[in-house]
């Protein structure tokens, strides 16, 4: 199928480059071709969203919520298609894709309910006849940049708010995963989305830097590597532009001496080689306490070593690819690395079979100490590595060495020691005695350290990002 840019509510095939989307099981396969937006493109994309933006913001809440209901049963209706397709772009197993596009479908409604719920605040005033109103109006055009990972679930989740509260968007995705995002937009346009209000361009970094620096492009809203996020903060801070950014992760799973073992070793599993490990959320550190470390490992080990690997679409396939050559070669050579340094592998490789595509196997590392690059480099892959804790301070000391501050997981059933992991774990999303990975629409989501900048996404938060406030001291005529 050819995807196609959208600029101004016309679809067309772009000027840029040409390419192609591949299946990372099966590399030979091509899911999707187009081309590329042009900077001219973009620079239209830009004026279709700042045209359409007075008229959107004009548009009454629940007329807006309605459009993103009508999204959001596209969405639901299709799932069991635009799942296997996701399956087939990104490498995710086909039960996580489906899941993924009917979460995108509940992240929809959950915006669209915001029609019912938005407020704004009324104070007091010292004068008579005064009150003071807090009024939340949008902000315009903001420009968003998402990554591969998540192909549907992330740009719902900001679409959706940026849309409710009446902003346009210009939307450039990863060029690895672009037929979900087509199926989105067009999701969007046949639920009656008016033209120019979302406007998709395909295209690489340079597109990227082209919407951050553009002048009619008034907030930037970026999820990716914390690399390119810093980038995207530092470009926005010289131009005064509000930025949210939601970056890397190397996220710690604690097991303390008094945990369900058993439970534990499920869960970090799960976190672990889920999406092929390639989860922000994903857990990559593991922080055991020694009276329980050898038995704990030996069950993360054995249940690791038990997955099934393979083509996303079969049945019982537990974990499928890397997105890409690119990623395949990262996270072997920092496998490579840790074994050199001194790491010991304690898996024997899963059933990866003789395959074609981008497959490495789920690898679980004894590591020789925290001072290992393995420990503090995001390999974004489904590799996690063990260090051992003398007790729970010492652990969640642990936890805390790293640049990273995006989501952590601990297991325990005393519950002060739980309450002391939210009052010193450094994250910005905290498992008690679940997986480091998972997230619900209607709370807040977003990481701390180099891992999150600016204000939260998902649930309430995403409002303080997609509006701005006006105060009115609304005073009674004299
Ligand atoms: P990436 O940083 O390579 O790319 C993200 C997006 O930025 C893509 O659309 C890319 O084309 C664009 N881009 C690249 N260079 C750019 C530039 N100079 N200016 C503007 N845009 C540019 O990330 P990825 O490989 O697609 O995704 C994986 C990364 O994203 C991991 O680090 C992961 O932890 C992170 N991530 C974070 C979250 C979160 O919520 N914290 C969620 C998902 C993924």
């Amino acid at each position: 199928m050819d995807v196609l840019n959208l600029i101004g509510g016309r679809w067309s095939e772009g000027e840029g480059e040409e390419f192609a989307d591949t299946n990372p099981a099966r590399p030979a396969e091509v899911v999707a071709r187009g081309r590329f937006a042009s900077a001219r493109e973009v620079e239209r994309a830009v004026a279709a969203a700042r045209e359409a933006a007075p008229g959107w913001a004009a548009t009454p809440h629940h007329a807006r919520a309605a459009v993103l209901l009508g999204a959001a049963d596209l969405v639901d209706g299709n799932a069991g298609e635009w799942g296997a397709e996701l399956a087939r772009e990104e490498g995710k197993t086909l039960p996580e894709a489906v899941a993924e596009v009917r979460g995108a479908a509940r992240i929809l409604r959950y915006y669209a309910g915001e029609a019912d719920r938005e407020s704004g605040e009324i104070y007091a005033s010292p004068r008579p006849g005064e009150n003071v109103l807090v009024v939340r109006k949008p902000i315009g055009v903001i420009g968003m940049i998402t990554p591969f990972n998540f192909p549907i679930a992330i740009p719902a989740w900001k679409i959706g708010p940026a849309l409710s509260y009446g902003n346009t968007v210009v939307w450039k995705p990863s060029s690895l995963v672009p037929l979900l995002a087509c199926r989105l937009a067009r999701a969007l346009t046949e639920a009656g989305l008016p033209d120019g209000v979302l406007n998709l361009v395909y295209g690489e970094a340079d597109a990227g830097t082209a919407i951050v620096g553009h002048p009619g492009v008034n907030a930037i809203s970026f999820t990716g590597s914390t690399a390119v996020g810093r980038a995207v903060i530092a470009r926005c801070g010289e131009l005064g532009k509000p930025v949210q950014t939601e970056m890397g992760g190397k996220n710690a799973s604690i097991v303390l001496a008094d945990a369900d073992l058993d439970h534990a070793a499920e869960q970090v599993v799960l976190g672990a080689f889920r999406s092929t490990g390639q989860k922000c959320t994903a857990t990559s550190r593991l922080i055991v306490a020694s009276q329980v470390a050898d038995d704990l490992l030996e069950r993360v080990a054995a249940r690791a070593s038990g997955l099934v690997v393979g083509d996303p679409l079969e049945d019982g396939v537990e974990m499928g690819p890397l997105v890409s050559s690119a990623a395949r070669d990262r996270v072997s050579a920092g496998v490579r690395r840790a074994v050199e340094e001194g790491a010991k592998p304690l898996s024997d490789g899963g059933r990866l079979g003789d395959r074609d595509g981008w497959f490495v196997p789920p690898t679980v590392l004894d590591l020789p100490g925290t001072g290992v690059d393995f420990w503090h480099t995001e390999l974004f892959g489904p590799v996690v590595g063990a260090v051992r804790a003398d007790g729970a301070e010492e652990a969640l000391g642990l936890a805390n060495l790293s640049d990273h501050g995006l989501s952590a997981a601990i297991f325990t059933r005393d519950l002060g020691v739980a309450l002391q992991a939210v009052e010193r774990l450094e994250v910005g999303v905290l498992h008690v005695n679940s997986e480091s990975a998972g997230t619900f629409p209607y709370v807040p989501f977003g990481g701390t350290k180099q891992s999150g900048f600016g204000p939260k996404e998902q649930g309430r938060a995403a409002r303080e990002f997609f509006t701005q406030t006006v105060t009115v001291y609304l005073g009674a005529p004299a």
